[in-house]
């Protein structure tokens, strides 16, 4: 198969057609008209082989995974997704890869109305890059700079259950096969929060993904906003998986490690009751509150400061 003919099988075909994609795969670029008054939010992310993922990993979770973690960094700004572009260096062009690759890709495109708008494809050893692109009403987006002393802190959904799996993967705890199952979706198909980051538009203050672990990426609102903040132990919600490991694991698992793709936001006091009236499926579940005095200070649950020995994940951090 050549590169032309693994275009057109592959990545040409797709269920999703939009309006706004004047001219989409085929052409020299695509043309897309974005709405009129609208800002446009750019993102993207690259997975490489090894770094980012087992060169074995399952295709249908790498499709579903590279489009997620970029659809969650628009969920994050409070975007509406639109389109996308995919790079791709593939070691040989395998139909055995590409057609789960793309199924897991597209099912994941198909739920939030986004379309393949072109891309780039090489040989090369394996490695997937995104780039999506959504809407915003301006002066609407959820920037990570707007936390303000006072504001509530809330995350959606539970945070920990992709650190546990990945845990199980590396030989560092073993999991019963149930458990392991309910963890392990987690982390290879996580959810983006597209719907909620949307609704927190005007509510807001300030949100930021969680891909790197609750500490670093609060850590990046703080440091943006120029604030502190204190979270509670006990608030943080966890699956019950989760919470039965928690003994043997740590909170650091929850706290440190990434991959959980929730959101982590601030909302102001007289926003609170606005945001109550929302009921995400996910929830929105408080955990603290953001200070004046920089650092982040956390509380355990029998009110004793808890010290964290990780922080987060660094690409670039010396081992
Ligand atoms: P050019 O040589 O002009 O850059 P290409 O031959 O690389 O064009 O690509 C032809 C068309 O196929 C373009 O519209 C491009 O956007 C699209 N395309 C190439 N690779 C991919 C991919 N991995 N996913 C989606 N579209 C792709
Ligand atoms: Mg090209």
């Amino acid at each position: 198969m050549n590169e032309f003919e693994l275009i057109r099988t592959f990545f040409a075909r797709q269920d999703v057609a939009r309006t706004d994609v004047a001219a989409g795969i085929g052409d020299d670029a695509a043309l897309l008209q974005p709405p009129a008054g609208q800002q446009l939010a750019v993102t993207s992310d690259l997975l490489v082989a090894g770094v980012h993922f087992l060169p074995d990993a399952d295709p249908f979770s790498l499709g579903h995974k590279a489009l997620a973690v970029n659809l969650s960094d628009l969920a994050a700004m409070g975007a509406e997704p639109a389109w996308f572009m995919l790079n791709l260096a593939l070691p040989k062009a395998d139909a055995r890869w590409l057609e789960p690759f793309c199924r897991g890709m597209f099912e994941l495109a198909r739920e939030h109305h986004v379309q393949l708008v072109g891309g780039d494809t090489s040989r090369g050893p394996l490695a997937i890059a995104i780039e999506a692109h959504g809407f915003v009403p301006p002066g609407q987006a959820l920037r990570r700079s707007g936390a303000k002393a006072g504001d509530r802190i809330y995350v959606t959904g539970t945070l920990g259950d992709a650190a546990l799996a990945l845990r199980h993967r590396l030989g560092g705890i073993r999991l019963p096969e149930h458990d392991l199952a309910a963890v392990a979706d987690r982390m290879d198909r996580p959810t983006p929060r597209v719907r909620e980051g949307m609704m927190l538009r005007g509510i807001a203050h300030s949100a930021i993904d969680i891909s790197d672990g609750l500490l670093a990426d609060l850590g990046h609102i703080l440091e943006m906003s120029r604030v502190g903040a204190q979270i509670n132990l006990d608030k943080i919600p966890v699956s019950p998986v989760c919470r039965s490991h928690i003994r043997e694991t740590g909170w650091d698992t929850v706290l440190a490690s990434g991959d959980d793709y929730e959101l982590c936001f601030t909302v102001p006091e007289n926003h609170v009751a606005a945001l109550e009236k929302l009921r995400p499926a996910c929830g929105f579940h408080p955990i603290g509150v953001i200070e004046a005095e920089p650092g982040l200070r956390i509380v355990d649950e029998s009110g004793k400061p808890y010290q964290p020995r990780e922080t987060g994940h660094d690409h670039f951090a010396e081992k």
